[in-house]
């Protein structure tokens, strides 16, 4: 299996760049020959609002989702954890969503399975300045190639549902691409408040409700009474929390009594060091 190392290598040197007007040839239905093999033994990294999105088609907490369906990688290479959907434990490692129909939870699928056989690449180098490109996924098994109809990149982008996952996904590019996880030295309580915050939604809620966040903070009181049910809205404030307490943008604001005591305690100590 290509780790996303090499692919990403590979990607950067080899393949043909494609934007939204690009062709392509490709067909995936239950009478292709290799017609579900693809969803077994693959790394389908997970974005926040794929976890959102399969958790509550499965009617279940992120918590309780993310201990059954994903697995998340940690060595001291990963900068960031992020989680892979869990494949089955069978010989074939089949995907646990996968049936004999093809995907179970299809309308709810991740990201990365819409956009096959399509992926997508914004290299932060001088020459793209992190421009987004398209590329094919040329597998061998994959007969998909071999027949079907044709498409633009962003007739693929708008048929298969994309464009609500890449809103939400371009609320979370800002805080994934801070150069701040470039220098891989986060803390274990940083690391887990960046997972809880971006994957794990329901943990975040409690943390929202059960901390003093709403003390120390000032919170419009539509947010806070948004929060409380709807978690895209959860979502778009976990990630304002997190450019804040990450030290990116001052996108919270201190509540001013909280402020006040912070300044005479400075003071006070600014003092008794003279
Ligand atoms: S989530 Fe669905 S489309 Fe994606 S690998 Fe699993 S079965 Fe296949
Ligand atoms: S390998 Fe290609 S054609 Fe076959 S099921 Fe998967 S996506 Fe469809």
């Amino acid at each position: 299996m290509t780790t996303p190392k090499e692919l990403k290598a590979r990607v950067l040197e080899d393949a043909p760049r494609f934007g939204p007007d690009d062709r392509f040839r490709f067909s995936c239905h239950p009478d292709v020959p290799c017609f579900n093999h693809c969803c077994a033994n693959i790394n389908i990294f997970l974005t926040p609002y794929d976890v959102l999105r399969l958790k509550r088609r499965l009617g279940i907490t992120s918590n309780e989702f993310l201990d059954k369906y994903a697995v998340v990688p940690f060595n001291k290479e990963i900068k960031q954890p992020v989680p892979l959907l869990r494949m089955r434990g069978d010989e074939g490692k089949t995907c646990q969503f996968v049936g004999e129909q093809g995907c179970t939870v299809y309308e709810d699928r991740p990201w990365a399975c819409r956009m096959y056989p399509l992926g997508m690449a914004a290299p932060r180098d001088e020459d793209t300045q992190g421009q987004r490109f398209y590329f094919l996924l040329e597998e061998d098994h994959c007969k998909g190639f071999e027949e079907g109809r044709e498409y633009a990149v962003s007739d693929w982008i708008r048929d298969q549902g994309i464009e609500e996952y890449d809103r939400a996904g371009e609320l979370f590019r800002p805080i994934t691409l801070h150069p701040f996880f470039e220098s891989g030295d986060m803390s274990p309580a940083k690391m887990d408040m960046f997972f809880m915050a971006s994957y794990n939604l329901d943990r975040f809620r409690r943390f929202v409700f059960e901390s003093t966040l709403l003390d120390k903070f000032v919170v419009e009181p539509e947010i806070v009474e948004a929060i409380k049910t709807d978690d895209f809205e959860l979502m778009k404030f976990a990630f304002r929390w997190l450019r804040f307490t990450l030290g990116f943008e001052d996108t919270m604001k201190l509540n001013p009594a909280l402020e006040a005591e912070r300044r005479e305690e400075h003071a006070f100590f600014q003092k008794a060091k003279e």
